[in-house]
């Protein structure tokens, strides 16, 4: 190929992305087009940079001497270096000119807070307001000294770019003022803390059964946006509610002149004996509430 085509096909490349391959190989170009959907709406960032990769990596693979074989299997595996190199060094300063900040993670252990499962960053979930991240460090701060031991987990926070863009499966993580936190559990024998730790390795989907005498609104009421799980239940870990430390977290909470509301299901806050007008539930048609908090902030 002369000079001149590779740069054509270059061009057409980084024009068309995956649409480049459709007439020459449908299957390829489908299952590339599935992929920048899917990195899109996981990881926002993502289906951009595979679509950058396909004209990156055709350029390295004309380059690269071998069979041409193994010349695809190092461009599949390249991607990834590529797509972290993309989300932890370019990403954060172009946010951060866009009013976001990403959450600790790894860079800052000596933090009071950290994410459930490093998942949450490589997927770039991890983003928020300055303020809000500063009201997350001050309550995190406060919790360690009430609760010593335990540790503040989020889960969910927001993407890094564009308040309108959906972050899936969430209905309200656009605007960078929304952090969804783990609940705190003890272990059922020794009710011994466990920081960090939650009923399921997101942290979503593993709900704390209520108490039978507990109120439950949403008893019999169906709605596509509240799942329940039954099946996974049984399969996760059975942990107590530490108490004592989540009634210190909510009471952190609610002191928070940053802090506007937080949804709990009721049955949580019963148990913990905790009303306050920012302790709110979100209502039937909305995700379940007793597997997380979700703090919303000013
Ligand atoms: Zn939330």
């Amino acid at each position: 190929m002369t000079a001149a085509a590779g740069f054509g096909r270059t061009a057409r490349l980084l024009l068309l992305g995956p649409l480049f391959y459709l007439p020459r190989a449908p299957w390829l170009g489908l299952l590339l087009l599935f992929l920048v959907a899917l990195l899109t709406l996981l990881t926002q960032i993502g289906g951009v940079v595979l679509w950058l990769w396909l004209a990156v990596s055709d350029v390295l693979r004309r380059a690269a001497p071998g069979r041409l074989i193994g010349r695809r299997l190092a461009a599949v595996a390249l991607f990834f270096p590529f797509y972290l190199g993309v989300s932890l060094l370019l990403v954060p300063p172009v946010a951060g000119a866009f009013g976001r900040v990403p959450l600790a993670c790894w860079s800052d252990r000596g933090s009071d807070y950290g994410p459930l499962t490093r998942a949450t960053c490589l997927t770039n979930r991890n983003y928020a307001a300055p303020t809000a991240r500063a009201a997350l460090d001050a309550t995190a701060a406060r919790l360690a000294v009430m609760a010593p031991v335990r540790r503040l987990v989020y889960l969910d926070a927001g993407f890094p770019f564009h308040a309108w863009f959906p972050m899936l499966p969430h209905l309200s993580h656009g605007d960078g003022r929304k952090i969804d936190v783990a609940l705190l559990f003890v272990d059922p024998g020794s009710r011994r803390p466990l920081p960090g730790r939650a009923r399921s390795p997101i942290g979503y989907g593993g709900y704390v059964p209520p108490a039978p005498d507990a109120p439950l609104p949403c008893a019999g009421i169906r709605s596509w946006r509240r799942w329940d799980f039954d099946w996974l239940q049984p399969l996760l870990p059975n942990l107590d509610l530490d108490v004592v430390a989540l009634r210190g977290l909510l009471a952190a909470l609610v002191a928070s002149p940053r802090v506007a509301r937080v949804f709990i299901e009721p049955h949580i806050g019963a148990r913990l004996g905790m009303r306050h007008d920012k302790i709110r539930f979100q209502g039937c048609g909305a995700a379940r509430h007793d597997d997380h908090i979700h703090i919303e902030f000013r």
